[in-house]
């Protein structure tokens, strides 16, 4: 495994990075016992850093997280969020900040957070954000709960906003740094990079969208994207390249992200998405990739309250 630094925290986290959203059954129904197994393996291949939400599995995935990581919460970077908790239910009150981290705290089984992200800001108010709910959660670091603060959500100008008003140590931003987007390295990488903030690059595989299995049915992007990616996963098969390994290390080779966050739910996977270290990226395959995915590239969608949506 590779590690690099988060940001000026102190921290080394692997440039893989656990999503344990699928733990919560958000990509399908699980067993209880794969999720366990694949949270050990990932361990055991020197993965430490584990990102989950309350919002996942309507705490199903922190529940199963935290019974996988009795006895070993001390070789993780753990990683949970606050402000989100259906798809349409949203509070980033400071007082909520406080009672979701009592609660996270329990169903992980642990005293102190490594990270705590504000979970998809842009359904919230940005003011509020910036003089609310960041200090309830600097307020937590200095009481021990929480060890290092962040933001989540899809629209890169209002997470670049936020990085550059803020105080705040680290941005998770997703679905702008992969095989079919970039733009994460215009909008909001300036920002992260200039003021030594941290940058947590999520969904590799487009939610899905690059794996054989394709993507869930509530996927978001327009059917444009959905088949560039499918035809993306069909040329894969044809040259014999698993295409999350390839999507995986395409996103691991980006620099200024620490990590690289992937969900997973097997340890088949875990064990395929390790190999991405080991996989020579072929340019021309690269190439075709790129000459597929053109007419869509940087597609996005809508997401949050409409002044804070990127369209
Ligand atoms: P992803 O792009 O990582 O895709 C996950 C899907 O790919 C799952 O169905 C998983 O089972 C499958 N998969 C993983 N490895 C595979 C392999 N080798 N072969 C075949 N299929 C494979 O999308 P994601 O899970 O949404 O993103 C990763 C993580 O990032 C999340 O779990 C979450 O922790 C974090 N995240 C956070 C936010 C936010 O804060 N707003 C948003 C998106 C993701």
């Amino acid at each position: 495994m590779l590690y690099r630094p988060l940001g000026s925290t102190g921290l080394q986290i692997s440039v893989i990075g656990f999503g344990a959203s699928p733990l919560g059954n958000e990509f399908g129904s699980i067993e209880p016992a794969d999720a366990e197994r694949s949270v050990h393996a990932a361990i055991d291949c020197g993965i430490n850093l584990f990102d989950v939400a309350p919002y996942y599995g309507r705490t199903l995935a922190e529940t199963r997280l935290g019974s996988a990581l009795v006895s070993k919460r001390n070789k993780v970077v753990l990683a949970t969020k606050c402000g989100r908790y259906d798809k349409d239910s949203f509070d980033f009150s400071q007082q909520r900040v406080i009672t979701s981290v009592d609660e996270s705290l329990r169903r992980l089984q642990t005293d102190y957070l490594d990270l705590l992200t504000a979970h998809d800001i842009e359904f919230g108010d940005r003011e509020q954000i910036l003089s609310e709910t960041l200090p309830a959660m600097r307020k937590l670091q200095r009481q021990g709960k929480v060890r290092f603060i962040g933001v989540s959500g899809l629209p890169l100008r209002m997470l670049a906003d936020v990085a550059r008003r803020g105080d705040l140590d680290y941005v998770l931003s997703y679905c702008h740094y992969n095989m079919l987007s970039r733009d994460l390295d215009q909008v909001l990488r300036p920002v992260t990079q200039a003021r030594n903030i941290g940058l947590l690059n999520a969904s590799p595989l487009y939610m899905g969208a690059l794996t054989e299995s394709g993507p869930p049915e509530w996927h978001p992007a327009a059917t444009a994207v959905r088949q560039a990616a499918a035809q993306v996963v069909s040329l894969c098969r044809a040259r014999r390249v698993n295409p999350s390994v390839l999507a995986l290390r395409f996103c691991i080779d980006y620099p200024y992200a620490a990590s690289t966050l992937v969900g997973m739910s097997h340890p088949r996977q875990v064990e395929q998405n390790v190999s991405a270290l080991q996989f020579q990226l072929d340019t021309n395959l690269l190439e075709e990739v790129d000459r597929i995915v053109a007419p869509v590239r940087d597609a996005t969608w809508p997401s949050g309250c409409p002044e804070n949506s990127d369209v």
